[in-house]
C-alpha cells in the first residue's frame, strides 16, 4: 500500500511531538507499505515568520515573504528526517524544488499545477519514508510560492491523486470534522463521515479544519480522506463522494472572522456597475463573496459586498482610485464583522431551514448585515462580537449536539 500521510503544526510542535509522528509513520513503514508524510512548519512558526517579516517592513514583497515562509517546512521536514534516522528508518526529506511541485505563478496564493513524481518514486523503490514540505511550490521562473494558509492539506491531497495512493490521512489536533469548531461550540459532535461537497462548503466558509482546495481537489480525483488526531488512535471522520448516514438537515456550522465588509455607496443606477466594480477587483487577484445591491433609488443604487480582512485594505484603495470613473460617491469598511453559515444537503428538500436559523438568531437578539444563501447553505453577517454566541445558537437550535 502507498499511504500519505498529513501532520498539522500542533502534531509536530515540539521534540515529543516529532517523535511520535516518527514512530506512527515507522509502524505502518514495517509493514511493508510505502510512506509519504506531508508535515507543516512546526507550532505557530508560520505566524511567527510573518509577524518577524512585518518587523522588517509592514508590507513586504510577496516573493520575499514566500521565500520567508516556506523555510518554515524544511526545518520541520529535516527534523523529522532526523528523528527517523534515531530510529534506523530510512528516510529522506524533499521540498518543492526537489520534488517538484509547479504551481501558478502568483505569490502566496498559487495553485498547484503538476508535481513530478520521478525523485518521489525512486525513494521509495529505495525503501525510503518520504517526508515533503506542504503548503509550498515552485512557479515557471524557479521561485517559491506558498498555497494559501493551511495549504498543506492541498499538497497531501495532491500528492496522493498523483502517486494514485491507497490511503490519505490527514492528522491533526482534534479527533476529526465535527459539526462546528469544537473550540467554541462545546456541544459540537464528531462526524464519521461528510461528502466533499458538504466539507468543501465548510471549509470555504471558515472551518479551518481542511484547506478547501485539498476538498476539491479530493472531489475531482476521488481521493478519500480521512481527518484523524495524531494525539490517539480515535476513528477519524471519512471526507467522500456519499455518505451512507441518514442525512441529518444540516451536517455543519461554520464561522469566519477573516472577512470585512465593503459598501460602494450612490452608483449610477445604469447596465454594468456591477461589472465594473468587481472586474476591477477580478483583476488585481481579490475575491469577493457575499455580495448585496439595493433597489436603485434616485438613479443610484449602493452595492455592498464581503472581501478576506487581510484584501480590504487593497480593495478599498483601488475602488477609491476608481471611484469618480464608476460614479460613486462613498466608499465605507467595516472589518468587525464576521461569517456565519449553516452548510447541509439536506436542507434541499426542506423549506424552512433559513427561518429556523434567523429565529435562532432572533431569540438571541442578534442583528443580520447580510445574508446569502445556496442550495446546501445559509451565511450569514453579523457583528464579530456576536460570532460565538451565534454559532452556539445555530447549532443547538439544529439540535446538532451530542
Ligand atoms: P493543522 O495544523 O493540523 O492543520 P488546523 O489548526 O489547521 O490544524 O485545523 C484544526 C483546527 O480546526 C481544530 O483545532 C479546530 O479548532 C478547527 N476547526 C474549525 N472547524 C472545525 C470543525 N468543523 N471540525 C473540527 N475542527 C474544526
Ligand atoms: N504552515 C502553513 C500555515 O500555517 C501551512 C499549513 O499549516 O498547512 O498556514
Ligand atoms: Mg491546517
Amino acid at each position: 500500500m502507498l499511504i500519505v500521510k498529513k501532520f498539522g503544526g500542533t502534531s509536530v510542535g515540539n521534540k515529543e511531538r516529532i517523535f511520535n509522528v516518527a514512530r506512527r509513520c515507522a509502524e505502518e513503514y514495517r509493514k511493508g507499505n510505502d510512506v509519504i508524510v506531508v508535515l507543516s512548519a512546526m507550532g505557530k512558526s508560520t505566524d511567527d515568520l510573518i509577524a518577524l517579516a512585518q518587523t522588517i517592513n509592514p508590507n513586504p514583497p510577496k516573493r520575499e515573504l514566500d521565500m520567508l515562509l516556506t523555510t518554515g517546512e524544511q526545518v520541520s521536514t529535516a527534523l523529522m528526517a532526523m528523528a527517523f534516522d534515531t530510529m534506523d528508518v530510512p528516510a529522506v526529506s524533499l521540498n518543492a524544488f526537489q520534488v517538484a511541485m509547479h504551481t501558478t505563478r502568483v505569490h502566496g496564493n498559487a495553485r498547484l499545477k503538476r508535481i513530478d513524481t520521478d525523485r518521489i518514486m525512486h525513494e521509495l523503490e529505495h525503501r525510503r519514508i518520504v517526508i515533503v514540505t506542504g503548503f509550498q511550490g515552485v512557479n515557471k521562473y524557479d521561485n517559491y510560492t506558498t498555497l494559501g494558509r493551511g495549504g498543506s492539506d492541498t499538497t497531501a491531497v495532491a500528492l496522493a491523486a498523483a502517486l494514485h495512493a491507497d490511503a490519505c490521512e490527514i492528522y491533526t489536533d482534534v479527533d476529526g470534522i465535527y459539526t462546528a469548531d469544537p473550540r467554541y461550540v462545546p456541544k459540537a459532535r464528531k462526524l464519521d463521515e461528510i461528502t466533499y461537497d458538504e466539507m468543501l462548503d465548510l471549509a470555504t466558509l471558515g472551518s479551518g479544519v481542511l484547506h478547501n482546495r485539498s476538498v476539491e481537489m479530493a472531489k475531482k480525483y476521488g481521493v478519500q480522506l480521512v481527518v484523524r488526531s495524531s494525539l490517539n488512535d480515535h476513528e477519524g471522520t471519512i471526507v467522500k463522494e456519499e455518505t451512507n448516514v441518514e442525512r441529518m438537515l444540516i451536517s455543519g456550522v461554520a464561522l469566519d472572522r477573516n472577512t470585512a465588509r465593503i459598501s460602494v455607496i450612490g452608483l449610477k443606477d445604469q447596465p454594468g456597475m456591477a461589472f465594473k466594480l468587481f472586474n476591477m477587483l477580478a483583476r488585481e487577484n481579490i475575491n469577493v463573496d457575499v455580495i448585496l445591491q439595493s433597489i436603485g433609488r434616485e438613479n443610484t443604487k449602493d452595492i455592498s459586498f464581503t472581501v478576506s480582512r487581510d484584501e480590504a485594505d487593497a480593495a478599498v484603495k483601488i475602488l477609491e482610485s476608481n471611484l469618480s470613473r464608476i460614479g460613486g460617491k462613498s466608499i465605507s469598511c467595516n472589518r468587525e464583522v464576521a461569517k456565519v453559515s449553516i452548510v447541509g444537503a439536506g436542507m434541499m428538500s426542506n423549506p424552512g431551514v433559513a427561518a429556523k436559523m434567523f429565529e435562532a438568531l432572533y431569540n438571541q437578539n442578534i442583528n443580520i448585515n447580510m445574508i446569502s444563501t445556496s442550495e446546501i447553505r445559509v451565511t450569514v453577517l453579523i457583528h464579530e462580537r456576536d460570532a460565538e454566541r451565534a454559532a452556539n445558537a445555530v447549532h443547538d437550535a439544529f439540535g446538532l449536539e451530542e
